[in-house]
């Protein structure tokens, strides 16, 4: 018998290899191998078994098969095979991407071995009779230990004031027993998680609940065809977690598992909190922020079939769940679904696809789906579910005022101020009656831009095409790109002028400004320079929970999944701030982010007002979204998606060429398209070869090249063949990305 083995080095083939004899029973697809190669030992795995080979060398033999069954099941390994196939990812990518690095790494080495200690078991201790012969310091350990109980060496000696030597002599003489015992690297270690009781159902969330239950049931019956995927569309405050975790019990109840993603953005203690103290010890969490020993862990854990439900951003998709039953993706519309480098996968559709190879139900939930997921289901490929009020009764939709910020201009220069009137009066109102506020800005810094007033001269990244980021506290100019820093001149090194203004608006202004404006507030600011620590995150929330603080001022990471009952209003301070980047999903973004955030307030007993500042308050996203009317923003944002050819009617792809000679990178592109022209025809619609929006990045400079098309199947192998013919480029990278989540 022949393996086919792809090795860890990119390759992008299989090779053949013998299977010894005294590995035959256990060599399965999906093994993870070491073999020879080049005169190299290597990891590898195993993809198929064949009885022959067309090879015409020797054939070298598997030299070590690693761990006592595949890492990887039947279902792992088609979905890798499909993700290569249809993102154009070399296949060892693919296979890096279903497993997390330290397993990878670990081989079967990665576990932590203690020693511990405890007292014989019964026949040994019948020795135990002679106690008088023991020495006192020998006897003291004795009844220590017995009063003690199983503990780990090192601790139990410094606990009884002696040496893990002097234990270890005695664990000689029979006196004690010193075993290894493998030491589970926890993220939860030290946490507690009450169990709660679970609220009632209203009638909406119990027809969800049994759509997807019913679903849950066919998936045993493997002569049924697979369960189509449900679309569970919520308003925000609907009560969509309550839907998921009835459904995870349901799953659990039929001896099946469960995977939940989340956006690693809202993977926020409170919502660990949720299902960990629903579901207890079989829940697993995978986050960023674990070490590579927890996700090690973890990852066995959820192996070796302990931990049933799995919490975790996109990565948990490739799981390695027992008999998987259910996968849900919460707020499926997210990009952040979506990997930035190769392979660039999506995990909600990932998630749909492993849904098929395993045979299992998939829940796709939002309060704003994507356009994409709205359209499979009116189109009847997915199942839609719908809960189109807030859970409780006593919760009330917020109210939504727009406020026209050309309306704000006045005695301001003919600059709109960063707060307006009905804002300001709105927070000193929840200030007096101590209620919450939460203001939203996409942006971090103090300013984005540092102009000469003089000449206009903007201080620009070095090594990239964009305006460096003022931060206020250290007084740096940063780079939001490549993260490079330096410090801010004293004069325009343009034209010497003396006076160099700061334009525009991050949270870190808007902190300083509300501190001026509410001066006895208690403020606190929350994005990724505030929360770099491994627990501020935490902590800020924390301090906000318990109403240690009055005005939460954010990016993105506020206006995800946080659950508090007194914020009673949120700020959008620049509504437009995402609507005019060239994106043909801006509209769809934008109304994303009002609605999230409008989604913060009034989900305790008092309403909860949202203000949203802009300029062009008869935009559809934003009329659309103040009215919570997601339905009409689809539909016309559908019309004028179908008028262009656009996704979800079409779908794109789009091609980025970078290097580090912007001629040679700007005439390689050309060639390109006119090959992609050529080969593809009348079946996609080009747009491109144009600069990319940063059009340079860490020194390099990148053109880019949009095809638009109906018929993936014909035109994704396609383009296989175009890569491959122009692989070996030297000067000029060339990387795809099939479904672009930012594309115009
Ligand atoms: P979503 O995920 O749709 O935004 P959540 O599941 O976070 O909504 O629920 C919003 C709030 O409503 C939570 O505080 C939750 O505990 C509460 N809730 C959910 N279902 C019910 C219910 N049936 N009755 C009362 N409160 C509920
Ligand atoms: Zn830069």
């Amino acid at each position: 018998m022949y393996a086919k083995v792809a090795t860890d080095t990119a390759l992008d083939r299989t090779f053949d290899y013998l299977i010894p004899a005294e590995m035959a029973e256990m060599a399965k697809p999906g093994s993870r191998v070491k073999v020879t190669f080049n005169g190299r030992i290597v990891l590898g795995y195993i993809l198929s078994l064949t009885d022959r080979t067309d090879f015409d060398g020797e054939v070298k033999p598997i030299i070590q098969i690693i761990g006592n069954r595949p890492w990887l099941s039947k279902s792992i390994l088609d979905l890798a095979g499909w993700m290569s196939a249809y993102y154009l990812a070399p296949i060892e990518m693919c296979l890096q991407a279903v497993l997390p690095a330290p397993v990878r790494s670990a081989g079967s080495n990665g576990f932590v071995i203690r020693n511990f200690i405890c007292l014989p078991s019964c026949e040994a201790a019948v020795g135990l009779d002679h106690t008088k012969k023991l020495t006192q310091r020998k006897k003291r350990v004795i009844d220590l230990l017995a009063e003690s109980g199983s503990m780990a060496l090192s601790e139990f000696a410094s606990y009884a004031h002696t040496t893990p030597a002097f234990l270890k002599k005695m664990s000689q003489e029979g006196l004690v027993d010193i075993f290894e015992k493998r030491i589970r690297r926890d993220p939860l270690a030290g946490k507690t998680y009450l169990p709660v009781t679970p609220p009632l159902l209203n009638e909406a969330q119990s027809a969800a609940v049994d759509i997807i239950c019913r679903a849950v049931d066919t998936v045993s019956d493997r002569n049924a065809p697979s369960p189509k995927p449900i679309l569970l569309f919520g308003v925000t405050a609907s009560g969509k977690t309550e839907v998921y975790l009835n459904a995870i019990e349901h799953t659990l109840h039929s001896g099946m598992s469960a995977i939940v993603l989340i956006p690693e953005i809202s993977l926020t203690p409170q919502t660990v909190r949720r299902f960990a103290s629903r579901f207890g010890p079989v829940t697993a969490v995978l986050h960023s922020r674990l070490s590579d020993g927890e996700r090690h862990d973890e990852w066995h854990r959820i192996f070796s079939g302990e931990a049933k439900v799995v919490v975790g951003p996109r990565s948990a998709v490739f799981a390695p769940i027992e008999s998987p039953g259910l996968i849900i993706v919460d707020e499926e519309h997210e990009p952040t679904y979506k990997q930035d480098e190769t392979p660039h996968y999506n995990a909600r559709d990932v998630a749909v696809m492993r849904g098929r190879f395993d045979h299992c139900a998939v829940v796709l939930g939002s309060a704003t789906p994507s356009l994409e997921s709205w359209h499979n289901a009116a189109s009847g490929k997915y199942v839609m579910a719908e809960m189109p009020v807030r859970a409780s009764s006593e919760m009330s939709r917020p109210r939504t005022m727009l406020v026209d910020m050309r309306k704000e201009t006045t005695g301001n220069n003919g600059v709109p101020p960063v707060f307006s009137e009905p804002l300001i009066e709105a927070i000193r109102e929840r200030l007096s009656l101590g209620e919450q506020t939460m203001l939203f800005l996409n942006r971090r810094g103090y300013s984005p831009r540092v102009q000469c007033p003089k000449c206009g001269h903007v201080e620009t990244c070095e090594q990239c095409s964009v305006g460096m980021t003022y931060h206020l506290d250290g007084n740096f100019l940063k780079c939001h790109v490549c993260g490079s820093e330096k410090t801010v001149p004293v004069k325009c090194p343009s034209c010497g002028n003396t006076y160099l203004k700061f334009a525009g608006i991050g949270t870190q202004r808007i902190e300083t400004i509300a501190r001026k404006l509410f001066p006895s507030a208690r403020i606190e600011r929350m994005d990724a320079d505030t929360t770099s620590r491994k627990s501020s995150h935490e902590d800020i929330l924390t301090r906000f929970m318990t109403g240690d603080t009055d005005i939460l001022i954010g990016t993105q990471m506020i206006a995800k999944g946080l659950d508090f009952p007194n914020v009673t209003l949120a700020g959008i301070i620049n509504a437009d701030a995402s609507l005019y980047i060239p994106d043909l999903r801006a509209s769809e973004r934008t109304f994303q982010l009002i609605a999230q955030m409008s989604g913060r307030t009034g989900r305790g007993i008092i309403p909860g007002d949202v203000y949203i500042q802009t300029m062009t308050p008869e935009h559809p996203a934003i009329k659309c979204a103040s009215n919570e009317d997601y339905r009409s923003f689809a539909e016309q944002e559908l019309r004028s998606r179908k008028e262009l050819d656009f996704p979800p009617i079409s779908r794109c792809t789009l091609f980025t060429f970078s290097g580090e000679d912007r001629d040679c990178v700007e005439s390689f592109s050309n060639k390109f398209s006119v090959l992609v022209r050529n080969t593809l025809g009348p079946h996609a619609a080009l747009r491109g070869p144009t600069p990319a929006p940063i059009e340079k990045v860490k020194s390099m400079w990148r053109f880019q090249l949009t095809i638009f098309y109906h018929n993936p199947s014909m035109i994704i192998p396609a383009m296989k063949r175009i890569m491959t013919t122009v692989r070996t480029q030297k000067k000029v990278r060339v990387s795809v990305n099939v479904d672009a989540a930012s594309a115009f």
